[in-house]
């Protein structure tokens, strides 16, 4: 990882952690039903500038969903999202802007097989932000030497480990210039050798004071860099606390039930 530590002093990713403490994130009274069932219910959440929470709860409480719909690839049936202050567009333009300032890695890795892993970083710069193509290559590649796979970049995707390809798909994301970015498990597919070099990415991303929602089990991530953890099951938000407390001290049994089975 010294290729992320020797570009940081010079250019951090996130500049302007001066107005830390903003809402970046809010979603407040979401409610959203898949057919009969009640996937969201009375979700309130804020998530401010630099801030990182940790997302946690058994399969099937409602984490991708909630996830989901914060880039409205979901939508929700009530309530209100919105993003730095802003309430989410429907479609068009909008939409697509406010996409790209929501950056999100999911459990796949989602990248575009048969473009080359240069391609996958500068395709959105230049479709979305109109960049041009040796501006996003420079970007692209600033950003792949980052997470530590500049050497790979004009390879394609299927030529990469797991771990990398997972790391592809961050410098991706961060070529938008996102201002909060989503993790959706962006670990659990990954042979175990290679959740390290993912996870250490993601920590750099929170000490340069990304804004960043992680589901994720990975407890030493959790302790290591949340402000808060937010505990779902069964489509609500059960307990919201530091790491400490969570760990420590569960209030619900569902979230004593939920840490027996994990730690
Ligand atoms: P988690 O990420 O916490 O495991 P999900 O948000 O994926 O939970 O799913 C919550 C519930 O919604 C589950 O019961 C799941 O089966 C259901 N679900 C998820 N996506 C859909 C969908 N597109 N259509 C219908 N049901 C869905
Ligand atoms: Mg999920």
């Amino acid at each position: 990882m010294t290729d992320i530590k020797e570009t940081q002093e010079t250019r951090p990713i996130m500049p302007g952690a001066e107005d830390s403490g903003r809402p970046l994130v809010e979603l407040t009274h979401v409610e959203k039903h898949y057919g009969d069932l009640h996937v969201l219910k009375d979700i309130n959440l804020t998530v401010k500038k630099g801030e990182v929470l940790v997302i946690v709860g058994p399969s099937g409480s409602g984490k991708s969903t909630m996830c989901r719909t914060i880039n409205r690839l979901e939508t929700i049936d009530s309530g209100d999202i919105r993003i730095d202050g802003k309430p989410l567009p429907q479609e068009g333009k909008e939409l697509a802007s406010l996409r790209a300032e929501v950056g999100m890695v999911f459990q796949s890795f989602n990248l575009f097989a048969n473009k080359t892993i240069l391609e996958n970083v500068t395709l959105a710069p230049i479709k979305v932000r109109h960049m041009d193509k040796k501006a996003a290559e420079g970007l692209a590649m600033d950003l792949l030497s980052r997470v530590g796979v500049a050497s790979q970049a004009s390879k394609m995707p299927s030529q990469l480990s797991g771990g990398q390809q997972q790391r592809v798909a961050i410098a991706r994301a961060l070529a938008m210039q996102p201002k909060v970015m989503l993790f959706d498990e962006p670990t659990s597919a990954l042979d175990p050798e290679m959740v390290n070099e993912v996870l250490d990415v993601m920590v750099e991303l929170a000490h340069e004071g990304m804004t960043m929602l992680c589901v994720t089990h990975e407890m030493g991530f959790a302790r290591k860099v949340a402000d808060k953890v937010v505990f779902m099951a069964d489509g609500q938000i059960l307990e919201q606390s530091t790491p400490e407390d969570f760990f420590e001290n569960p209030k619900t049994d569902r979230a004593k039930d939920f840490l027996s089975k994990i730690l």
